[in-house]
């Protein structure tokens, strides 16, 4: 069986008074990420790492910020659309590791919810979606609370 690997990485201001979305779960917090679509840097980064693994460009070149069909939309459209495109590649989406960098809010009591959602656009068991998340220790951009990152890989089957 052919398996592949694929890598992504995101990053998103925090402002004032934006919905802070992150796996498709909106988080409770008195700022959140700016951007396209909802901003939301986890699926992103996902998005990212199963177009990686199926070499298929990236995010940006399949739903450019320039289009106004992306405008404000879930980003769990956008993986939905990703996982149609590694299909149609013949392949299936193995697992998820993902690990998101922010320094507030606390992220330890959303990740269920995450999982259950990235389980439903994915097809994927629980069990094979990994979401972590760690701080900056205050340090840089992300310390600051003026942005956030997430990395991803995931792995690839050829059906
Ligand atoms: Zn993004």
């Amino acid at each position: 069986m052919k398996i592949k690997v694929g890598f992504g990485f995101d990053v998103h201001q925090i402002k004032e008074g934006y919905p802070f979305i992150v796996g498709g779960v909106q988080l409770e917090h008195h700022a959140g990420a700016f951007g396209h679509s909802d901003a939301d840097v986890l699926v992103h980064a996902v998005c990212d790492a199963i177009l990686g693994a199926a070499n298929l460009e990236d995010i940006g070149y399949h739903f450019p910020n320039t289009d106004m069909r992306w405008k404000g939309i879930s980003s769990l459209l956008l993986l939905k659309e990703c996982m149609g495109l590694i299909q149609a590649k013949g392949y299936q989406l193995g697992n998820i590791d993902a690990m998101l960098c922010l320094e507030a809010p606390k992220i330890k009591p959303y990740i269920p919810q995450m999982k259950i959602k990235l389980a439903e656009v994915t097809g994927l068991d629980i069990d094979d979606i990994s979401i972590k998340a760690t701080t900056n220790e205050t340090m840089g951009f992300i310390g600051r609370q003026e942005g956030v990152v997430a990395y991803a890989v995931c792995l690839i089957e050829r059906v």
